[in-house]
């Protein structure tokens, strides 16, 4: 058997998870998966199981997590990650972000590996500075409905910085803008699958707010791309990864509407609280330190993106968000 260096990816079964697994395992990684599967789902990762060079545990990591072994890198990417999964499940949230972060620093230290965290463009809140640059300090609602998520990744950024300079622990923070790709996980209220999969079923398709809000999404190859290198380099400093291309929720329906040749109205439903009105990444630190920036135009990532949805088994339009049975601890 080669002997391959191991890397242990958090929230493995997930959307951005699976992809990091796909992709260490083609660099030629042993890639260990670490999932409580409440968000992730085992479909993401079928394809992997027959492999050598990967394993998987059904862990929660907000309790003491133990891997045999040595690790060369961590990725951190387990957190329920979309506003109606901090809704239902605001307190597991909170303590994957912020206890799961711990024990996977404390890992990283007992295994002297290299650890990378997946932060997110929510610590900027709603933000007062557009483009978003690393250097804003963001506009956080700590009590809103997002601050679950948001609080939990901006305490995640400042334990692993802590570790950085206390400890000498080699850390590296990503702080990723909205993203899409294949294995978005249908129905758990996130815009691109609530729009693809309202088109599937032939539903109308539902604008929050105006549709005046503003986001900016990155193709998920784009992203693990960014990662990867981010992974490699010596930047200790958070660094965003997004792709800079901004449009209007509106601009997006029609475009989502054109792709899919639904004929189906649009509808206007409540703005949710806190929705942040514009989102867009400066990504002038990656390209300057990683030599990065996105590939792959929203047109093209689209199309790729509703080829998944539509190759779905029927039945799989219709399946609630699952969220596994949990203690609510
Ligand atoms: N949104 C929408 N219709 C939907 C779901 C979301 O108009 O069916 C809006 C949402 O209010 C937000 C944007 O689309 O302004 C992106 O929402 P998402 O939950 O995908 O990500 P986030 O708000 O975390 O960026």
């Amino acid at each position: 058997m080669a002997n391959r260096e191991r890397v242990l990816i958090t929230g493995a079964a997930g959307f951005l998870g699976s992809h990091l697994c796909d992709r260490f395992i083609a660099e030629g990684y042993h890639v260990i998966g670490m999932d409580n599967l409440i968000t992730g789902d085992l479909r993401n990762i079928e394809h992997l199981f027959h492999l050598e060079q990967f394993e998987f545990y059904n862990h929660d990591v907000s309790k003491f997590v133990h891997v045999s072994g040595d690790l060369k890198y961590i990725l951190h990417f387990a957190s329920p990650a979309s506003p109606i999964d901090y809704l239902k499940i605001p307190i597991q949230t909170l303590k994957v972000g912020s206890l799961g972060t711990h024990n996977l620093l404390g890992l990283a230290m007992a295994k002297k590996a290299r650890i990378l965290v997946a932060s997110t463009s929510e610590v900027y809140g709603d933000p007062t500075v557009h483009p978003q640059t690393e250097d804003y300090w963001g506009n956080v609602n700590p009590v809103g409905p997002r601050g679950v998520y948001d609080e939990a990744k901006r305490f995640q950024e400042a334990m692993t910085m802590a570790y950085h300079t206390y400890h000498g622990l080699e850390t590296r923070i990503v702080r990723i803008f909205n993203t899409y790709g294949p294995r978005m996980r249908l129905n758990d209220g996130r815009v691109l699958p609530a729009f693809m999969g309202q088109a599937l079923r032939g539903e109308d398709l539902t604008v929050f707010g105006d549709g005046s809000q503003t986001r900016s999404f990155c193709y998920v190859a784009d992203l693990v791309e960014g990662i990867y290198r981010l992974l490699k380099s010596d930047c200790v400093d958070p660094v965003n990864i997004g792709n800079p291309g901004e449009i209007t929720i509106a601009q997006f329906v029609e475009e989502i509407i054109k792709l899919t040749g639904t004929d189906q109205k649009v509808v206007y439903k409540p703005l949710p609280l806190d929705d942040p009105k514009q989102r867009q990444p400066n990504i002038s630190r990656a390209k300057s330190l990683l030599g990065w920036e996105p590939q792959v135009g929203r047109e093209e990532g689209l199309r790729i993106t509703w080829e998944y949805f539509k190759s779905l088994p029927k039945e799989r339009l219709y399946e609630e968000a699952h969220h596994r049975d949990f203690q609510k601890d």
